[in-house]
């Protein structure tokens, strides 16, 4: 079974609460160390950007329920890819928030300000993970 990697985006809803944060990181956790899922998962205004790394099989349940989540919507998948080695194995759900996007990052990556994740691309959103990953302590 191969290893993939996924990267996608998505805007928050009205059904995002208070708590749901906390409750998506909660159980996104516990699922992906059950399931052999690495990743990170990045906040940034309304936007979510993931990466899940993990067996095919694996990768895709997951993604099918992260699609049919009512708290995020306009779930864009940026990057799909056989991987040979995971970028995130510290990780189950690395978490990067709103304060680690810095304007010289999100430039660095983007046509302009302020940031739209849907302007990625999959090689794009890929290296901008990876900065965070050598530049900031996941929460
Ligand atoms: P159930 O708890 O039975 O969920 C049933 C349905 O209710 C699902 O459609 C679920 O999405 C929805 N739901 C569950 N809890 C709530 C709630 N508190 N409020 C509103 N709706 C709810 N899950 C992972 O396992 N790994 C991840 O990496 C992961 N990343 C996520 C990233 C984002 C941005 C979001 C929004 C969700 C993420 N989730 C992740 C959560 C995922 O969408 C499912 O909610 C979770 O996997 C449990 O699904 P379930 O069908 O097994 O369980």
């Amino acid at each position: 079974m191969f290893l993939t990697r996924l990267i996608y985006v998505s805007t928050i809803t009205d059904k995002f609460g208070t708590t749901s944060l906390e409750d998506i990181l909660k159980v996104g956790r516990v699922n992906n160390t059950k399931n052999g899922i690495t990743g990170m998962l990045c906040f940034k205004d309304e936007y979510f950007i993931q990466c899940l790394e993990g067996s095919r099989d694996a990768i895709n349940q997951t993604y099918n329920k992260i699609l049919t989540d009512e708290r995020h919507s306009n779930v864009v998948m940026l990057e799909y890819t056989p991987i040979d080695v995971r970028d995130f194995n510290d990780w189950c759900m690395g978490y990067i928030p709103t304060s680690q996007f810095t304007d010289p990052l999100i430039l660095k990556f983007s046509t302009s300000l302020p940031f739209n994740p849907y302007q990625l691309s999959g090689i794009g959103a890929h290296q901008l993970l990876l900065e965070f990953k050598k530049n900031f302590t996941s929460f």
